[in-house]
């Protein structure tokens, strides 16, 4: 009698946002699956944030392994989770939600994602720079602790509604030169070397109102938001004069290259994925600098 091995059914994973439909994070699961040969299927599910938490308890119910958190629930994650990593509990934001034993835990990928794309893609330094990031909201959050670790001389938080930018400030005091302020308090201050648009203003094809005095010409410009041509943010920064202006594609794929190592225990390989995406935005400033 030849023996019937049973084929294991492919793990389930995806992402929960509001909207969600212009994610590329399908794609790039496939893609890292085929990459290091792991069988799991990867899912787009739209939840607006009265619907969050039944969302995520249902598709863990269903035998779900681990989602992404998007936009705007990262801080309704960070308190879904019954346990947190401690990046997650420093942002108090959480982007990758892994389900293990019946517990929910918490992780927050955006940061490493961000500084790994930053150092290592676009070959541009933040050890002794001075840095702003526009927006208060989880993807700031995710990305201010990172930031720090990766030593700038100043980091400056920004934000339309203030208390936001002054209590995330005032929260991560004690680990560097932070500081939180509004969009009308940038105004007279000097450029900035790197800036960080980390607002979901570009979702609705707007950009923050805030003084382009924030750019000159050393200026290296980076949008969280990422598009198949120039986001507004971009186009923005480069009509007053950054040196560099360049979209969230490599910090999309390091943070879910980082989230995938959490739920399989494989970190795939990001540059043939990057060249891919590349490719696919001819439009979009390189991806890679050379
Ligand atoms: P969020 O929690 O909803 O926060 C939104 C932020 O944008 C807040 O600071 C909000 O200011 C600000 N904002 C929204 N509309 C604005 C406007 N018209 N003018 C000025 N400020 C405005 O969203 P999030 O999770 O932080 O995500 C922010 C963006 O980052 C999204 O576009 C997301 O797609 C992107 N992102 C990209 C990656 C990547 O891998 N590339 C990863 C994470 C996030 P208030 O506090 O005043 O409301």
């Amino acid at each position: 009698m030849p023996t019937m091995v049973a084929k294991r059914s492919a793990d389930r994973y995806g992402v929960v946002g509001h909207p969600v439909g212009h994610s590329r994070s399908p794609l790039i699961h496939k893609l890292f699956a085929e990459q290091t040969e792991q069988n799991l299927t990867y899912e787009l599910i739209d939840a607006e944030p009265e619907h969050f938490e039944t969302a995520v308890r249902g598709f863990m119910a269903a035998g779900g392994k681990g989602l992404n958190v998007t936009v705007p629930h990262k801080e309704a994650a960070f308190r879904l989770a019954d346990d947190l990593a401690p990046e997650a509990q420093e942002a108090r934001a959480v982007n990758t939600l892994a389900f293990v034993a019946g517990a929910i835990r918490g992780h927050n990928t955006d940061g490493i994602g961000l500084v790994r794309d930053v150092q290592t893609n676009q070959k541009q330094a933040i050890d002794g720079r001075r840095v702003l990031i526009l927006g208060a909201g989880g993807a700031a959050r995710g990305i201010v602790g990172p930031l720090l670790a990766a030593r700038p001389a100043e980091l400056v938080i920004a934000n339309r509604t203030v208390e936001r930018a002054t209590e995330l400030a005032a929260q991560f005091a004690e680990r560097g030169p932070v500081a939180g302020i509004g969009f009308a308090e940038l105004e007279g201050l000097p450029p900035f070397d790197l800036v960080f648009n980390a607002t979901s203003a570009g979702l609705r094809g707007e950009v923050p109102p805030f003084t382009p005095g924030v750019i000159g010409p050393e200026t290296f410009c980076y949008d969280l938001v990422y598009s198949v041509e120039d986001t507004p943010f971009v186009a923005w920064a480069r009509q007053h004069g950054a040196r560099r202006a360049v979209q969230g594609w490599g910090m999309l794929v390091e943070q879910a290259a980082e989230s995938f190592f959490i739920w399989r225990g494989v970190r795939p390989d990001t540059r043939p994925i990057l060249r891919q995406l590349e490719a696919a935005a001819p439009r979009a400033a390189p991806f890679i600098a050379s």
